[in-house]
């Protein structure tokens, strides 16, 4: 008869094992194509971002090591990685997915690879677009006189290609 405490790690060692083995059987052939399935109903959810239209997503992890971060959801169109909409999934173990299962499932049927998103979102004020300085902070602004800043070794040559950058630099701001 087991303890309550020795129940408890007993089944958190059969979860984690389990879940390796889920990794492990993803990224197999039988494994690759039951993924497939999923995918194609949209079990994962769509990518958040407007821009992708809603694209299916796919599970991912950022660690192939248990523990390290929960699963994420990649989206193909925009090649990005997202948190999970539901609960749930946020607090399943990434590991259990692995790193290599969605790029190794598209690239098993690139018919179901979808073109990559060429539209970028572009921010405006009263229908105009934003320079960069636009927030008024320095870090972000492309810098004024980067030669200043540069180690005093700098050679020449190099700072003859900056000046013309410079100059452009002064006209706009
Ligand atoms: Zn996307």
């Amino acid at each position: 008869m087991l303890t309550d405490q020795q129940q408890e790690l007993l089944e958190s060692a059969a979860e984690m094992l389990y879940g390796l083995i889920h990794a492990r059987y993803i990224v197999t052939a039988r494994g690759l194509a039951a993924m497939l399935e999923k995918f194609k109903s949209c079990d994962f959810n769509r990518c958040p971002r407007v821009l992708c239209e809603g694209q299916a997503c796919l599970p991912v992890g950022t660690s192939d090591i248990p523990g390290q971060s929960t699963v994420k959801v990649f989206c193909p169109k925009c090649d990005d990685i997202y948190y999970p909409r539901s609960e749930y999934q946020c607090s399943i173990d990434g590991a259990y997915f692995g790193t290599t299962f969605p790029h190794l499932m598209l690239m098993t049927y690139p018919m179901y690879r979808p073109p990559k998103s060429s539209d970028v979102y572009v921010p405006r004020v009263f229908g105009f677009k934003m320079h960069p300085s636009a927030y008024g902070n320095r870090e972000i602004a492309p810098p004024r006189h980067p030669q200043r800043r540069a180690p005093p070794n700098n050679n020449d040559s190099r700072q003859r290609s900056q000046n013309p950058n410079n100059n452009d630099d002064d006209d706009s701001l």
